[in-house]
């Protein structure tokens, strides 16, 4: 991940890794990525860019068409799942209605033959582990949301893996529980100190959870860096308006990506280079209020947001189709790559 500094053990490394399906486009075309060891890495991207194809390669789910994947310097692209020293976590838990915490935490080594005094030893050990102890006799359906995902994070670690794989675990569940839930998550790898790796499409999420996000698109990583690194500087216009709250805005010179609570907004240019705008909208959100906007830059008309602080908006109310200028600090203003 840090290239100044080599020897920081890799968790995971990925080489050169593709995948072909049958027809089109590589699904992940020749990706080169180090996965810090104890991190949180969140693989983030739009819908079909690869993310679950790669995590699916770690995990030993799906076969790779070329390159090569090491955990811990071991090179394990040719070992079955179960050999790996992965585990992966799947959406909404998946756990069986019809076993106990306990038992579903315990099933895959059932699975392997282990006896049932140890395989309950050792997953009454995980629950006590992750707190759910006391609740170990109780099914699924008896169980809240979060310690659901408790037992599902119990029984993905029975197995001892160095890695812990998510593939949107969070996104069947309500809003309200999915924010709930990933404070958990990011406690629990915390505590355990093991490497998680994280699929999301949500750059809220990721945002919220990573120590390092890997943006993809089209079968590539496009970025790499802290969650504070990529909202910062985002290094291309796609990664500017995905990560949202960013405005694209054509310079002279070239495009630029400016945060949206990095504009000043006034009613007159006094000569000050920007943009002229007209208010099209106004949205109170209660710390701030977001007013959308139709601008003019060097390439033409486009829509850009502002968000300003509840206060400053409340002192200089601007109505619908008033128009004023936009402008930014030359220090907030990001040069993308074309
Ligand atoms: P993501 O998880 O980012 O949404 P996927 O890795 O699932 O993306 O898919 C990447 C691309 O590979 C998509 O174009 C998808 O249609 C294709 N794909 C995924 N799985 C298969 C498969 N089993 N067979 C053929 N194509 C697939
Ligand atoms: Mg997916």
């Amino acid at each position: 991940m840090d290239a100044a500094a080599p020897t920081t053990p890799a968790a995971v490394e990925l080489v050169a890794l593709t995948k072909r399906y049958a027809q089109g486009a590589p699904a992940v075309d020749n990706i080169n990525l180090r996965i810090a060891s104890g991190s949180y890495c969140c693989l983030l991207g739009p819908s079909g860019c690869g993310k679950s194809t790669t995590l699916r390669m770690i995990a030993g789910h799906e076969t790779v068409s070329s390159g090569d994947i090491l955990l811990e310097n071991r090179n394990i692209t040719q070992l079955p799942a179960a050999a790996r020293g992965t585990a992966m976590m799947f959406q909404s838990f998946a756990l069986f209605p019809h076993l106990t915490a306990l038992d579903n935490v315990a099933f895959s080594l059932k699975m392997k033959g282990v006896g049932k005094a140890e395989r309950h030893k050792q997953a009454s050990n995980l629950l006590e582990r992750v707190a759910m102890g006391h609740l170990a006799q109780r099914k699924p359906g008896e169980l809240s949301g979060g310690q659901q995902q408790r037992v599902a994070l119990a029984r993905a670690l029975i197995t001892q893996p160095r890695v812990l794989l998510l593939d949107e675990p969070l996104s069947a569940l309500d809003p309200f529980l999915r924010i709930q839930m990933r404070a958990e998550l990011r406690r629990w790898q915390k505590e355990l100190g093991l490497t998680f790796i994280h699929v999301t499409h949500s750059q809220e999420e990721a945002m919220a959870l990573a120590d390092t996000m890997v943006v993809m698109n089209h079968g590539v990583i496009v970025q790499v860096g802290s969650p504070h690194q990529i909202y910062n500087a985002p290094a291309t216009e796609f990664i500017a308006q995905f990560m949202g709250g960013h405005n694209v805005i054509a310079t002279g010179a070239g495009k630029v990506a400016v945060r949206n609570d990095h504009m000043q907004i006034a009613s007159s240019s006094g000569g000050a280079p920007g943009v002229p705008a007209t208010i099209t909208d106004v949205e109170y959100q209660g710390t701030y209020v977001l007013l959308g906007l139709q601008a003019k830059d060097s390439a033409g008309a486009k829509s850009v947001s502002v968000m300003l602080p509840e206060a400053a908006y409340a002192s200089q109310p601007y109505l619908l189709g008033e128009a004023v200028h936009l402008s930014w600090a030359e220090h907030h203003a990001h040069a993308l790559a074309a």
